[in-house]
C-alpha cells in the first residue's frame, strides 16, 4: 500500500468570527471524504492561524480545536497581515506535514479541488497552484483592477502564475525552500515560483465571500500591488533612467537648435521653452528621487531584520 499523505490545511484568519464555524464544517467534510478515499492520513490537520484578531476568532478556534481532533490553532501575538500570517502558519507546521495547503478563511476558493491538489502532489508535483477560471463573481471594478495588476507585473518582469492568489499546495521540500527566503517584505505569489520544483495547476471557480467582509479594501490592494512591484522588480528605476536619458538627449538637441537660431539672428527663443524644460526636468528628478527612496525604504526594512511573526501558542496535538 502506498504511504498515506499527511496534509495540513492552513488558513490565516483575521476577524473572521462570522465565517469560522461554516468554514470548519465544510473543510471537515472534504477532509473526511479525502480520508475515506485514502488520499490523506488521519494525522492530517486543519490549522487556523489567528492573525491578532480583535473579535471572537481565537475563542472560536479554541472551541473548534476542543470539538475536533483534526483542528489545530496557532495564535499570532499581533496582527501582521495576510502574507506574514500565512507564512507564519506554513513555517510553524512545515516540519510536521508532508504537504501544506494554504487557503483563505472565507472559502472563496473552491475547497473541492483540494483532492485534485493532493493527487497531483502524490504524482510528484511539489507545488500545485489553484488558478481561478473566470471572475464573474467579482465586481467589474475588482476584475479590471486585478487584470491590470497581472499585466503590470508582467511588464515589470515579475514571474507570477496568472489568476492565482494564495490558494496552493506546497510539499515539504518547497516549504523548506520558502523558509530560506530571508526577506521581510513578503509577496508569496511572486516568491513561490522562484522556489522551483515540479509544479502544476488546478482550476476552479471562485465564490463570493459568504459572510463577513473583505479585509482588502482598495487602499490595501493598491499597497499590496505596489509592494509586489517594488519588492520584485527594479524595472521602475530603469524606466526612470531611460526617460532621464531621453530627456537629456532632447535637451541637447534643443540647445543646438537655440544656438543655430541665435546665429541666424532670430532672437525670440527663450522664456517659454526654458521654463518648460526646467519644470519638466525638475519633475523628473523628483520622481526619480522618490522611487530611489522607495527602494532605500525597502532596504531599511530588510536590514532591520524584524521577526515576521511571533507565535504566542499552539494548541491541538500534531
Ligand atoms: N487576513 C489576515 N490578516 C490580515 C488581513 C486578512 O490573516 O491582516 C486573512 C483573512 O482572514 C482571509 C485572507 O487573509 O482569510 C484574505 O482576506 P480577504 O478574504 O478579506 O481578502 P479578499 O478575498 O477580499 O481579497
Ligand atoms: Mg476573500
Amino acid at each position: 500500500m502506498r504511504k498515506q499523505i499527511k496534509a495540513y490545511i492552513v488558513l490565516p484568519c483575521y476577524n473572521e468570527e462570522a465565517v469560522l464555524y461554516e468554514t470548519c464544517r465544510q473543510l471537515l467534510e472534504v477532509y473526511e471524504d479525502m480520508k475515506r478515499q485514502g488520499l490523506i492520513s488521519s494525522s492530517s490537520r486543519i490549522v487556523f492561524v489567528d492573525d491578532g484578531s480583535r473579535d471572537r476568532t481565537w475563542d472560536i478556534i479554541e472551541e473548534l480545536e476542543e470539538q475536533h481532533a483534526e483542528v489545530c490553532g496557532i495564535k499570532l501575538a499581533h496582527n501582521v497581515g495576510h502574507q506574514n500570517a500565512l507564512f507564519g502558519g506554513l513555517m510553524t507546521v512545515r516540519e510536521e506535514c508532508d504537504c501544506a495547503i494554504s487557503i483563505d478563511a472565507d472559502l472563496q476558493d473552491d475547497i473541492h479541488v483540494i483532492p485534485d491538489m493532493i493527487k497531483k502532489y502524490s504524482e510528484g508535483c511539489e507545488i500545485v497552484y489553484g488558478v481561478r477560471k473566470k471572475r464573474d463573481t467579482d465586481t467589474f471594478f475588482k476584475r479590471t483592477t486585478a487584470l491590470g495588476f497581472y499585466k503590470l507585473m508582467k511588464v515589470m518582469g515579475v514571474n507570477m502564475v496568472y489568476n492565482h492568489a494564495d490558494y496552493r499546495l506546497m510539499g515539504r521540500r518547497a516549504l523548506e525552500g520558502l523558509s530560506q527566503f530571508e526577506e521581510r517584505n513578503l509577496f508569496l505569489r511572486g516568491m513561490v515560483p522562484l522556489i522551483g520544483y515540479k509544479s502544476d495547476c488546478v482550476y476552479y471557480d471562485r465564490n463570493e465571500r459568504f459572510a463577513g467582509e473583505s479585509k482588502y479594501p482598495l487602499k490595501k490592494m493598491l499597497a499590496f500591488a505596489f509592494d509586489g512591484i517594488t519588492s520584485f522588480s527594479i524595472n521602475p528605476i530603469r524606466m526612470i533612467s531611460t526617460i532621464g536619458t531621453l530627456s537629456c538627449i532632447f535637451a541637447i538637441i534643443m540647445a543646438v537648435y537655440a544656438i543655430v537660431e541665435k546665429i541666424m539672428g532670430n532672437t525670440d527663443v527663450g522664456w517659454a521653452s526654458l521654463m518648460c524644460s526646467i519644470w519638466f526636468i525638475g519633475g523628473l528628478q523628483l520622481l526619480g528621487i522618490g522611487l530611489i527612496g522607495e527602494y532605500i525604504g525597502k532596504m531599511y526594512k530588510e536590514v532591520k531584520r524584524r521577526p515576521r511573526y511571533i507565535v504566542e501558542k499552539f494548541i491541538g496535538d500534531r
